[in-house]
């Protein structure tokens, strides 16, 4: 088996990334839960600044927890970044994502900040396009290389919200293609075609490929 743990501490990344790379077989996909206490500043000018600031937050504490990192005896360890990008606001939020309305803000405190904003300008009445952004950074432990992974999901942000599934802003985020948004499909079909399924297969077969799997 190989041995990847998922720097993450968002839960609903979490399922999503175990259910995507869960379909490649010989992977054992590892998290740490309550156990990983360390405070990562997220100060990077980009997503894959932030990726690689979440990874070396991860391997410092692993470093200084030998114990815990020996008993895990990983192979890799993938970190994320993500963002939602909004064309008629000038790309925002962008790297703010998470912490759009606040520091502490909830999913919905910010999809009603980007939902007003959105109202309020001009430009979005008519241009309703938006993007999710994911920068996956693959730490190839074994060989000491760090390898980045981009996906991306187009789609338009609906004026309200639809769905009780997924999480952050799926409910706002509609996808053409599916005549829904992300919180109204099931989330099977969410992690084939979403910006974090694309960055993650892609990393996956990095691994299957290094480790020929
Ligand atoms: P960060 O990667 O921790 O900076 O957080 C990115 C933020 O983007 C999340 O907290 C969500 O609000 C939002 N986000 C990222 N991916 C998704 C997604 O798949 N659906 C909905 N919101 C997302």
């Amino acid at each position: 088996m190989i041995n990847i743990l998922i720097a993450t501490g968002n839960i609903h990344k979490l399922q999503e990334i175990k259910s995507i790379m869960g379909n490649f077989t010989g992977f054992d996909i590892i998290y740490l839960d309550k156990s990983f206490q360390a405070e990562i500043i997220e100060n990077g000018k980009t997503y894959k600044e932030n990726a690689k600031i979440k990874m070396d937050g991860y391997v410092k504490f692993l470093d200084e927890n030998p114990k815990l990192k020996s008993g895990l005896s990983l192979d890799y360890i993938i970190s994320e970044d993500s963002g939602l990008e909004a064309q008629c606001l000038g790309d925002i939020p962008g790297l703010i994502t998470a912490r759009f309305a606040g520091g502490n803000a909830s999913d919905i405190e910010n999809i009603n900040k980007l939902l007003d904003m959105m109202r309020l300008k001009k430009d979005c009445m008519a241009n309703r396009r938006a993007k999710f952004i994911c920068l996956a950074c693959l730490y190839d432990i074994k060989r000491g290389k760090f390898h980045y992974f981009k996906g991306e999901l187009n789609g338009l942000i609906s004026s309200k919200i639809s769905g009780a599934g997924g999480f952050g802003y799926d409910p706002v985020f509609f996808v053409p293609e599916q005549g829904k948004t992300l919180a109204q499909i099931d989330s099977s079909e969410k992690n084939k075609i979403s910006h974090r399924a694309i960055a993650f297969k892609m990393a996956a077969e990095v691994i299957k490929e290094m480790e020929q799997l």
